[in-house]
């Protein structure tokens, strides 16, 4: 039985004896799990960044982990690998691993708790309501043994929400990191001005209808400030912030500084602007689902972005275009 929680591909060509594999087990268990937490808003490259990090040996890149038990598991939404996630090998053995010994009903009871605890502001975290204690130790089985099957001691969760890394900040077990990922927010206005229809297999779970540029304007500030705060919650040795246009300028460079921050020795560099192959990251953008990736970026609204927009969204939110190293106006440099 214990091979079901053994690493996959160690699983296959090992014949070590189930004690060794308990003994491993039981190391694994004394130790905190390293998570690196991406936060930030929607359209910032956060999906790309959870795959190319997921190229390091060390690291299983996972998406946005918190929509496992929200919705990919029982609505059948797909894996990058592009199988569904409950027919992913990986996140097959992930999930049976995670339900045994668990009551029926456990997911929906999990998710129930997640939405009591993961908003900025929750009481069922901060009151520390009934059920925190078995969450959190609920939570710390699940990427137990997403280290255990992935046989990779590093997990990336790119599930931008600050209010989730605030609660998984308060858990213990798990060794937090967060890396907060800005991206120009004229940039995610216009990118958010246009829709997606709905496509499952292409990774759009549901449609995504054009966002209006003064909602942007404030929902981009108030995650980008919910984000500085929790960075300060976690201290500087434990977070570092990184501008998506500096992440697709020098995608190794970025990547080495992500590494180092959770003790880990850079992969060597293939080339710069390799293609990555995305891995098992659950949700996150339809770009996930593209068998090969370069990094690239993408500025067309300098280009395309009407110039009123562009001064209004400006105008909103000067101070922290500026605090990120934006110019204020075309032309000018960070
Ligand atoms: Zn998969």
């Amino acid at each position: 039985m214990t091979d079901a929680i053994l690493p996959l591909h160690k699983a296959e060509s090992t014949n070590r004896s189930g004690q060794a594999a308990k003994g491993t087990e039981a190391a694994a268990e004394q130790t905190a799990v390293r998570l690196i937490y991406v936060a930030g808003y929607g359209r910032s490259g956060t999906t790309l960044l959870d795959i190319a990090l997921g190229e390091h040996p060390a690291i299983m890149g996972a998406g946005e982990v918190t929509t496992l038990a929200r919705h990919v598991w029982d609505k059948g939404e797909y894996c990058a690998c592009g199988e569904r996630v409950r027919d992913c090998p990986e996140w097959k053995a992930i999930v049976m691993r995670w339900m045994q010994d668990e009551p029926a009903e456990f997911l929906a009871r999990y998710r129930r708790t997640q939405e009591r605890t993961e908003g900025l502001v929750a009481p069922g975290r901060l009151l520390r309501l009934p059920g925190w204690r078995d969450h959190g130790r609920r939570t710390l089985k699940l990427l137990r043994g997403m280290a255990m099957v992935s046989g990779r001691p590093v997990l990336v969760d790119s599930s931008k929400l600050p209010g989730r890394a605030f609660a998984l900040a308060a858990m213990p077990g798990i060794d937090l990191h967060v890396v907060h990922v800005v991206r120009d927010g004229r940039g995610v206005a216009w990118s958010l001005m246009k829709g997606h229809r709905r496509s499952v297999e292409k990774g759009v779970q549901r449609e995504l209808r054009p966002k209006p540029l003064l909602y942007t304007a404030l929902r981009w500030t108030m995650v980008n400030v919910a984000a500085e705060w929790l960075c300060r919650r976690v201290g500087p040795k434990r977070s570092i912030r990184v501008r998506y246009e500096d992440f697709v300028d020098d995608p190794r460079g970025t990547i080495g500084r992500i590494v180092a921050l959770v003790g880990e020795a850079p992969h060597p560099p293939v080339a710069d602007l390799a293609p990555f192959a995305p891995q098992h990251q659950v949700a996150g953008s339809r770009h996930r689902m593209q068998k090969s990736l370069i990094i690239r970026g993408d500025d067309k609204w300098k280009r395309e972005m009407p110039g009123w927009k562009q001064k209004l969204f400006t105008l909103l939110c000067a101070p922290l275009l500026r605090r990120y190293g934006y110019p204020l106006r075309q032309g000018d440099t960070a």
